[in-house]
């Protein structure tokens, strides 16, 4: 096949806030490619969902090798790091998403792409089952079901309420963009209804207080936007109550941020409290109404009553039901999210994969693996080793997996140097080798569940794209060149996660965060830095030139708190 491509210089000038801005795009040729008859039948790839894995996977597929067809009940993509910013009108909604249709007309090849949502995976028969989500009454049957030879399962994962009374029916959830902005609105009508005559200080101060459940990345930012919202552009706008407004967030463990480095959520906490954002750590929330949450202090047992005005739910990630349907007939069952092996295939389930929220890595080998370089390091059977034996051990265990290298070398690496020393603080001469693999199960259980970020996903979807852009060469070529070849079970290298750092904006134009090499960085310069990063991230340009036109637009206008 010859596909003809050209370049098409799009110039877009946009006149915002006082300046223009112009920038060219270069898009290549989106005609379908012509059929030969002749051919033989490409393998039928249907991915579920157009989140990040699921357009990470598209991005970086060569769609000419496959028959590709993508299902997703949201026909865009949304950049969920933004998300909290939406809720509080810094950026706009529609600046943070993406059209799949705009993303798949830039591939070569042809990507079919139905808006439904798949109700049911037939692994048996190969098979799912879709329904239409577009609502409006129109004509014809929105059900329909896709054969497939390779399914790729991204639909990552829905809200958590732990089956908590009164959740559901009462909290806003922060997960997508209709979320985002149903709270904006919400945040203005409680201020609408604060001032109202007819209202008592009490009432007034209930409709003004905001409860954030969770106090993980998503929690704490949400905070800090609202944060910034109430005092840079409400307390001007609603100034007879300006001193009543609280915000208070509620956390089950004993901090905020506590997958961040310990030094990072003591800021945020310390931050907060300046800010007069309360934290309540060690509460547990038993029960929601209307009025008020429940709580339990976890250590005294004692219960208390938080009249709320709106609350937030970000307490983390659970099943969808289709996936939970599908890991009930795979036999995957007591799972939160299905179980994939190193190259995120289903475990139990050929031609099935699994990425981003949705699936988890087991990683069966790594302690067996450990074990036998220790093995082998011990010449003389002792169960120790010299400190020089032990740091080659330890180049050799971060050379075959890179990714434990951040924990060696970094928090953990701090309680297995303890071993260095004897009880009086003097240096040894030998290490224990069962102390250190004791130290290191538990990075090997921390290795098994990756965190469920954007940033995992993004990666699993391209190294998946890639696996299936080699797939037909490797399996003509047996021999090589990317044959792993120590377990023989699969054609590939297994997925390796590249931590690249995370940040936890705090408000206050104030940012922290946690880069690879433990390093740690806050306050300031880590806000410019997160704005350049995500602005970089942007999937294309046209939404990064909107990002950053909403941010000049709130520096010189402030936000907009119209209700809609
Ligand atoms: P998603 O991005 O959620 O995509 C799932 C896709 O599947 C969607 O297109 C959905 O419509 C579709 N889908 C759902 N059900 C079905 C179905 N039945 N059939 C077909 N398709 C279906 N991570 C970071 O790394 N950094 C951050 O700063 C960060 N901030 C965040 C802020 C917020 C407010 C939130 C909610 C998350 C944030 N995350 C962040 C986490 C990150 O968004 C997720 O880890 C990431 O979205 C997971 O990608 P995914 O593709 O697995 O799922």
């Amino acid at each position: 096949h010859s596909y003809p491509s050209y370049s098409k210089l799009l110039l877009l000038c946009t006149l915002s806030g006082g300046g223009v801005v112009a920038y060219a795009e270069l898009q290549s040729d989106s005609r379908p490619p012509s059929v030969d008859p002749n051919e033989p039948r490409r393998k039928r790839v249907v991915v579920l969902g157009t989140g990040w894995a699921g357009t990470s996977f598209l991005k970086d597929l060569d769609a000419l090798k496959y028959d590709v067809q993508v299902v997703s009940p949201r026909n865009y993509f949304a950049f969920t790091p933004l998300l909290p910013s939406v809720t509080c009108g810094t950026v706009e909604a529609r600046s943070i998403v993406e059209p799949v249709r705009n993303i798949i007309k830039k591939r070569r090849g042809e990507i079919k792409f139905w808006e439904a949502e798949c109700v049911k995976i037939d692994p048996a028969n190969k098979k799912v089952f879709c329904r239409s989500s577009v609502d409006a009454n129109l004509v014809g049957s929105g059900d329909f079901s896709l054969e497939y030879d390779f399914l790729v399962v991204a639909t990552g994962a829905q809200v958590n309420t732990f089956n908590t009374p009164g959740v559901k029916e009462n909290c806003h959830f922060l997960k997508e963009v209709e979320d985002a902005q149903r709270i904006r609105k919400s945040v203005i009508d409680c201020f609408e209804k604060a001032i109202l005559p007819s209202l008592t200080d009490e009432e007034r101060r209930t409709n003004l207080h905001f409860v954030v459940v969770g106090g993980g990345p998503t929690g704490v930012e949400f905070a800090a936007e609202l944060h910034d919202y109430v005092q840079e552009d409400l307390i001007k706008l609603y100034p007879t109550v300006k001193d009543i407004v609280k915000i208070t967030v509620i956390q089950s463990g004993d901090h905020i941020l506590n997958m961040f480095d310990e030094r990072i959520s003591t800021y945020a906490e310390k931050k907060f409290g300046r800010d007069g954002i309360e934290v309540q750590t060690g509460c547990r929330v038993v029960k929601v109404t209307d009025k008020d949450i429940t709580m339990k202090v976890k250590s005294t047992g004692e219960v208390c009553l938080v009249p709320h005005g709106l609350i937030v739910w970000s307490t983390g990630i659970g099943t969808l039901p289709v996936v939970r349907d599908f890991m009930e007939q795979i036999g995957q069952v007591n799972r939160k999210v299905l179980q994939t092996d190193e190259w995120l295939r289903v475990s139990g389930c050929e031609s099935v994969y699994a990425i981003g929220d949705c699936a988890s890595i087991h990683q069966r080998k790594i302690m067996d693996d450990i074990s036998s370089i220790f093995k082998a390091a011990d010449n003389d059977n002792s169960g120790t080793l010299t400190v020089k034996e032990f740091q080659d051990v330890v180049d050799d265990i971060i050379l075959r997996y890179p990714q434990l290298e951040l924990y060696l070398k970094s928090k953990h690496m701090l309680s297995v140097t303890d071993l260095w020393k004897d009880p009086q603080g003097v240096d040894r001469e030998e290490i224990d080798i069962e102390g250190f693999k004791l130290a290191l199960s538990h990075v090997d259980s921390q290795m098994k569940t990756l965190p469920a970020t954007a940033q995992v996903a993004a990666q699993q979807g391209a190294y998946l794209a890639r696996c299936f852009n080699r797939l037909e060469y490797c399996e003509e070529h047996p021999e090589g060149p990317k044959r792993f070849r120590e377990s023989g079970r699969h054609v590939f290298r297994p997925f390796q996660y590249r931590h690249l750092g995370q940040f936890a904006p705090l408000g206050g134009k104030q940012a922290a965060a946690e880069l690879p090499g433990d390093w740690v960085s806050m306050g300031h310069s880590t806000q410019w830095l997160w704005y350049s990063v995500y602005a970089s991230k942007q999937v294309s340009w046209r939404t990064r030139m909107l990002v950053i036109s909403d941010w000049t637009r709130r520096f010189i206008f402030g936000r907009d708190s119209s209700r809609i």
